[in-house]
């Protein structure tokens, strides 16, 4: 990750190389801390309220203080224009330190890897493996929290098997989502997605789809789907801030055919993010 500008609470901008949190830090022991991950198209965040919305339910669900959102967003606004490139990853942390101090707030802005457009035209291989359904208050479901240990292994060990990602399924093999996308397929006119209520985070990107989706003639399903239906759609697809709307063309080394969808949602994705205001 290149880094090209950091903003931190209560000091505002600071030179990237410099260090920010404490050795006790929260986030950094125990993994305790909230943070976001917000895609930059032409200098502007894209829907940067819901990403601070969800950061600070996130914050809230794990016990942190709650989020100065107003002095966050600021940061992030701050960050963005020191960086002075149009596209760019913008990420945002909020940790409560060492729990007797202030919480920290950074906003931390870096290149966006060029990677992602050659993968939408190749389309992705993915692998299903076994995840955590997120069933109890106390896994955290729906938090995006800096324990991200697991899905970084689950993204590895589908690279290990030949594969570009993994896809989650609980052990009734009911799909969930990836170790950072949603999870989309198709059948004719109709896309389905796993429901919020499996425990899988509420992508910001999978609220667009599902706004957008109608708009292109496709019904939406959200529910609880077998593997299955995910093998023997017409076409999937994953979101993410990041990755945007990228097809998905082999499943467990079986090939998925490429169809219209993935590509008119990301069409859509990228018209109303670089709409001019
Ligand atoms: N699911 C998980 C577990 C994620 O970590 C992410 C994003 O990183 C997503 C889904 C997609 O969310 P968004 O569209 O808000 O980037």
């Amino acid at each position: 990750m290149t880094l090209l500008a950091v903003a931190v609470g209560g000091r505002g901008l600071v030179d990237p190389q410099e260090p920010v949190l404490r050795a006790d830090d929260e986030a950094l022991l125990r993994g305790r801390a909230a943070f976001e991950t917000v895609r930059v198209y032409r200098g502007e965040p894209y829907r940067l309220i819901e990403h601070l919305d969800r950061l600070a339910q996130s914050a809230e669900r794990m016990g942190l203080p709650s989020v100065n959102v107003l002095e966050l967003g600021g940061l992030a606004e701050q960050a963005v224009e020191a960086a002075g490139v149009g596209d760019a990853v913008l990420r945002l942390y909020w940790t409560p330190g060492n729990g007797e101090g202030a919480p920290t707030s950074l906003a931390l802005v870096s290149e966006l890897s060029t990677h992602y457009d050659a993968l939408r035209e190749r389309g992705q291989r993915l692998i299903a493996l076994r995840g955590v359904r997120a069933e109890e208050p106390w896994l955290l479901p729906g938090v995006k929290s800096t324990s991200y240990a697991v899905n970084m292994a689950a993204e590895a060990e589908a690279k290990r098997r030949g594969a570009d990602d993994a896809v989650f399924v609980d052990r009734d093999r009911i799909v969930l989502e990836g170790p950072t996308t949603n999870i989309w397929w198709r059948r004719e006119r109709t896309l389905f997605t796993p429901a919020l209520e499996l425990g899988i985070l509420a992508g910001v990107t999978r609220a667009a789809v599902l706004e957008l989706a109608g708009g292109l003639g496709y019904e939406v399903v959200e529910g609880a789907f077998p593997l299955a239906d995910l093998a023997g759609a017409d076409e999937a697809f994953t979101s993410s801030s990041i990755r945007e709307a990228m097809p998905v063309t082999e499943l467990d080394e079986r090939s998925l055919g490429r169809g219209p969808a993935a590509d008119e949602l990301q069409a859509a994705l990228r018209a109303e993010a670089t709409l001019d205001p």
